[in-house]
């Protein structure tokens, strides 16, 4: 038996941001992380994600306003360099299944300065790029790429310093609620704490399962691959970009290497992220280049591919909340476009589960909303 204030259990870029911020706060802390610290069975490895304004409703815009500010304050406190500003573009192209008017009301609602770039605008400054007549292009300048493995690292490694004990290889076996405390069974000792972060993603009902508590989860394999330009020059200025339709496509221009690396949205199968496969999927790779030819000619040849998992709620909305019935019990899920959020998700679950209140406005997070509770619920992942 071992005494500590908090457990977080997962110790991808969520969880890491929760040990980070709790340690920070002077909690004794104790992070069970069930492979090696930096896998890549999860979704928080490899090189880039997407951190931007633009979102579909003003609750997410002002988060993102956080996000940069969170993303800031990790900078500061590691010392290292993570947002790369290279400006953000969302194509909507005529008749998308995304509606562009949500992401305009929504960013001036919250005063984001953008710009709507026609195709041929958007051609003239970055030439490279070939959107069919009548797109819009939404363009933000501080759109960024924020590193994914290197972020998560960063946060464990200032969660250590502050204290914090972060166990690789290390599986949760056992949540259990006895009022006064929790316990939590992992790698043969039992922690008893005053509070607990589930921030298991793909495996989050597993861990939930003995508090009584299973929501609706499709968990997807998806696969970004990285492209070889001949010439990789015009590529280093582009900005990342989104295209908002069905299927959904998003890339990033040069980040570190003289490569572009792109995916499809939501196209991966469905899977378990116990048996799923690591090998790349040959129809989903011709289907990406195929669209990369139309849309940016010349990105050249695929240099490799991996796979990352996606956890999908039905309404692609967040989970930050307390588990009900067990309000020391405090879940943060990402639905496949969290890590933006990552250290804004560990403040966050990191106010929950200490105070059980937070200044952010998680108000759509919990678990009582429709996307969660309504079974005849038409999940939309395209927002
Ligand atoms: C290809 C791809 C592209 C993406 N692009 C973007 C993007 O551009 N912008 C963006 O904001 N987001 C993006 N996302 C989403 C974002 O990466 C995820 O939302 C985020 O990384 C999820 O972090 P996590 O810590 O919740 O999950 P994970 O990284 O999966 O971490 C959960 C951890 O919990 C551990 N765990 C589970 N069960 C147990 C247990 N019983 N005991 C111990 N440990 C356990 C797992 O092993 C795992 O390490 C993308 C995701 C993918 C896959």
């Amino acid at each position: 038996m071992t005494e500590v204030d908090y457990v977080v259990v997962g110790l991808g870029a969520l969880g890491s941001g929760a040990a980070w911020q709790l340690a920070t706060r002077g909690y004794s802390v104790v992070g069970l992380e069930q492979f090696d610290l930096g896998h890549g069975r999860g979704a928080s490895h490899d090189t880039s994600r997407i951190l931007r304004h633009s979102y579909h409703t003003t609750t997410y815009v002002r988060l993102t306003e956080e996000a940069y500010d969170d993303w800031a304050r990790l900078e500061a406190e590691s010392g290292e360099g993570l947002v790369t500003v290279v400006g953000g573009l969302d194509l909507f192209p005529p008749d998308c299944a995304i509606s562009p008017v949500d992401y305009v009301d929504s960013l001036r609602a919250v005063e984001i300065t953008f710009e709507e770039l026609d195709a041929t605008e958007i051609r003239r400054r970055w030439p490279v790029f070939h959107p069919p007549p009548g797109t819009l292009g939404l363009y933000q300048e501080r759109g960024a790429i924020v590193p994914a493995a290197r972020g998560t690292a960063a946060m464990q490694r200032l969660a250590t310093a502050a204290g914090a004990t972060l166990l690789g290889s290390t599986p949760v076996t056992g949540v259990s609620d006895h009022g006064s405390h929790l316990v939590v069974e992992a790698g043969g000792t039992s922690y008893t704490c005053r509070g607990v972060v589930v921030a298991a993603d793909a495996w989050t009902n597993q861990v939930l399962a003995g508090l009584g508590l299973e929501i609706p989860l499709t968990v997807t394999l998806e696969q970004p691959t990285y492209f070889a330009p001949p010439d990789p020059t015009p590529y280093r200025d582009i900005p990342l970009w989104i295209w908002m339709d069905e299927p959904s496509y998003y890339g990033f221009p040069c980040y570190g290497e003289p490569t572009v690396k792109a995916a499809q949205d939501c196209g991966g199968p469905t899977v378990d992220p116990d048996q799923r496969t690591s090998e790349p999927d040959a129809e989903m790779r011709d289907r990406l280049a195929a669209f990369m030819g139309s849309l940016l000619p010349g990105t050249g040849p695929v240099v490799r591919s991996l796979r990352c998992q996606y956890t999908l709620t039905p309404d692609r909305d967040f989970v930050m909340a307390p588990v009900p019935g067990h309000p020391s019990v405090v879940v943060g899920l990402g639905s496949a476009h969290g890590f933006k959020f990552a250290p804004t998700f560990g403040r966050i679950l990191a106010d929950l589960v200490t105070t059980g209140e937070t200044t952010s406005d998680v108000s759509g997070f919990g678990f009582d909303r429709p996307g969660l509770t309504d079974p005849a619920y038409q999940a939309n992942w395209m927002v």
